[in-house]
């Protein structure tokens, strides 16, 4: 081990290879704070080649480390386990290049999401990728995580905005694959090999990002609703009569609503009266007044069919903000919520309502007093569902009781925020025996040693697929 220590603070110099008492504590934890700990040392490589050295190293050492990006996860993927060595990716950072004619930007994997947001921006273009952890997470962790945000429903999620990247491997090896072109069939895309699999197959240095024309205008409505047929039929008719420029379709169930509005100074409901549901749609587009007569007019074919029962169309960016601050109010209310399991799973629109009924029903049945607030991207099949007790020794059980129900409707674990520490005991119910064995020969194939972010999205303790 000091062989290793020795080699790397040659490799690195004292600041780019931080020990003992140096080492701050913001590299103990990700933005879970769940089981912090911190590393055994810190690696801040500025480079590739020196990125490389640091695993090369650690490889032959058969040393674990941990891949760290902003820290702003949301499943313990970055949190260090004892003894590991942090690699953190914040000196390798900036824009290399923004392609105006060929829409592309490429960037060093530790610049922030709201760097590449700006600077595409100031291009005139739009990186359409956006969450509230803009300012602070890397894009190479939101590649890593294949995150998804706010805009899915147009764009799709991180996973289609990379047209290449640059990633090293476990024993050092460089793959540049930096495809710039929309077209490129020659052969496997490698890229998807760490597109998602958040750090487990390689560590991301450099990417290429799929740029899009700025949308200058925006056009936001909130909509009362009676059942969540009625939802999915107003989901149907905007993506009919939206079509492209719809850019958010957002449900919020009673519960959540009627949360964050009592609770949250300066955020009253709308409307008069309660009602069930409530959805938020948003579409983006050039003309401020074409797109705010498009949305009227769908609108009102929903009030004709009786599917929307009210609504309210943003005649101001402050009224929009109200609107979205209602929908992003749950960073305002998990201080009183704590601790609390957070649910980010993914369901067919037709299993959504059995699933709450079962989640509702269940844990009532194990905890009376359990509160449970529903919203999510149902455009996009994502529902956050946020359970509390306000009791930590209930969490594991309320986490097991609702993913075994998740799995039962054939729902994924995990739709936006990955598996990382704290799902890995529950994958199995959204993937079968095949699937995480084919999963383990990727990592045996790509990591033999087992150093890369170990115990992460795969259990360790599983046995080896035979072979
Ligand atoms: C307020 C808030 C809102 C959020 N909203 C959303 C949302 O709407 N949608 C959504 O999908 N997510 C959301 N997230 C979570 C989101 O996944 C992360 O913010 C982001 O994607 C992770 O980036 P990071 O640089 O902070 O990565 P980290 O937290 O540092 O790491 C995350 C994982 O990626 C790995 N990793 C990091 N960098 C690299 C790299 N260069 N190469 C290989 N592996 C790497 C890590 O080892 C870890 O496993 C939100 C988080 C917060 C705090």
């Amino acid at each position: 081990m000091s062989d290793l220590v020795t080699s790397l603070t040659e490799l690195l110099g004292p600041n780019g290879f931080v020990t003992g008492s140096q080492i701050g504590d913001k590299y103990s934890v990700d933005y879970t704070g769940e089981n912090p700990h911190p590393p055994l040392a810190v690696a801040r490589p500025r480079t590739t080649t020196e990125l490389s050295a640091v695993l090369r190293a650690c490889n032959t050492a058969a040393h674990p480390v941990v891949i760290q990006g902003g820290l702003t996860g949301l499943s313990g993927g970055a949190t260090p386990r004892p003894g590991e060595i942090a690699v953190s990716l914040e000196r390798m950072i900036g824009i290399i290049e923004v392609d105006t004619a060929g829409m592309t930007l490429t960037a060093w994997a530790g610049t922030p999401l709201q760097a590449i947001q700006d600077t595409a921006a100031d291009a005139g273009c739009l990186f359409p990728l956006d969450f509230g952890a803009r300012g602070s997470c890397h894009i190479g962790g939101a590649i890593a995580t294949n995150a998804g945000g706010n805009q899915v429903i147009r764009f799709g999620m991180t996973r289609n905005l990379v047209l290449g990247l640059e990633a090293v491997l476990a024993d050092g090896t460089v793959i540049s694959s930096m495809n710039r072109m929309l077209k490129n069939n020659a052969g496997y895309d490698l890229k998807q090999l760490f597109v998602g699999t958040e750090g487990t197959l390689g560590v991301i240095t450099r990417c290429v990002l799929r740029l899009y024309p700025l949308l200058p205008s925006r056009a936001t409505a909130l909509c009362a609703l009676r059942s969540f047929e009625d939802v999915v039929d107003l989901l149907r008719l905007s993506r009919q009569r939206l079509a492209a420029s719809l850019s958010a379709f957002e449900v919020m169930w009673a519960p959540y609503f009627d949360f964050v509005t009592d609770h949250v100074a300066g955020l009253e409901s709308p409307f008069e009266s309660d009602f069930p549901l409530y959805a938020l749609i948003q579409i983006e587009g050039t003309d401020s007044e074409s797109d705010t007569s498009q949305l009227e007019s769908m609108l009102a074919t929903a009030f004709e069919s009786g599917t929307v029962e009210d609504a309210i169309v943003a005649q101001s960016e402050g009224q929009r903000a109200k609107i979205w601050a209602i929908r992003d109010g749950i960073g305002e209310i998990t201080r009183v919520l704590t601790p609390y399991a957070s649910l980010d799973v993914s369901l067919g629109l037709e299993q959504m309502p059995g699933f709450l009924r079962d989640i509702d029903t269940e844990l009532k049945g194990a905890f009376p007093e359990v509160v449970i607030l529903v919203f999510g991207h149902v455009g996009d099949n994502n529902l956050h569902v946020f359970i509390t007790t306000r009791r930590h020794v209930d969490l594991e059980r309320i986490h097991q009781i609702a993913y075994e129900i998740t799995g039962r409707y054939e729902g994924s674990i995990s739709a936006e925020h990955g598996i990382g520490q704290l799902k890995v005991g529950y994958l199995h119910y959204s993937r079968s025996t095949t699937e995480r064995a084919l999963m383990r020969r990727l990592k045996q194939a790509l990591d033999p040693k087992g150093i890369l972010n170990p115990g992460r999205v795969l259990d360790t303790q599983d046995p080896r697929p035979p072979g």
